[in-house]
C-alpha cells in the first residue's frame, strides 16, 4: 500500500532535483520501492501535472527522467497590467485626473489580453 507520506517524499525529492530532474530507476533503488509500485506513484504524479517524465537511455537501459513541473503562477494574467508601474496610480480613479475608463495604456493592455484569450480558445 502506498502512503501519502511516501508520495509526498518522492515528490519532494523530484522537486529538489530541479530542472535537471532525477533518473526514475536510481530514485526507485535509493528508496527501496518495488518497480511496479514506484511506477504507479510517478504515473499518478504525472497525471496530476506535478511532474513530467522524459524517456531516456541511462546505463544502456531505457528509463525516465522525472522532472518537476512548476506550478502555474495564479497572478500571471495580471502581471503585466500597466497600472502596477503607473506613476499616476494615486491620482487614478473614476472621474479623477486619470480615469481608468479612458486610459489608453489600460485599453491597449486589455485589448492584448483579450486577443491572447481568444487565440488560446481557438487552438
Ligand atoms: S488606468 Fe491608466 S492611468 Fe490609471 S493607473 Fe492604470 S495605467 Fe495608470
Amino acid at each position: 500500500m502506498t502512503s501519502a507520506a511516501q508520495i509526498e517524499k518522492i515528490l519532494s525529492i523530484i522537486q529538489k532535483a530541479g530542472s535537471k530532474g532525477i533518473i526514475q530507476s536510481e530514485l526507485r533503488k535509493k528508496l527501496g520501492i518495488s518497480d511496479k509500485k514506484f511506477s504507479k506513484i510517478v504515473i499518478q504524479l504525472e497525471k496530476k501535472g506535478l511532474i513530467k517524465r522524459e524517456r531516456v537511455l541511462y546505463k544502456s537501459r531505457y528509463t525516465y527522467r522525472l522532472i518537476p513541473v512548476r506550478p502555474k503562477d495564479p497572478l500571471e494574467s495580471i502581471r503585466n497590467c500597466p497600472c502596477f508601474e503607473c506613476p499616476h496610480i494615486d491620482e487614478c480613479g473614476i472621474e479623477a485626473s486619470y480615469d481608468p475608463r479612458f486610459c489608453p495604456l489600460l485599453d491597449a493592455w486589455l485589448f492584448e489580453e483579450a486577443k491572447k484569450l481568444r487565440y488560446a480558445r481557438e487552438r
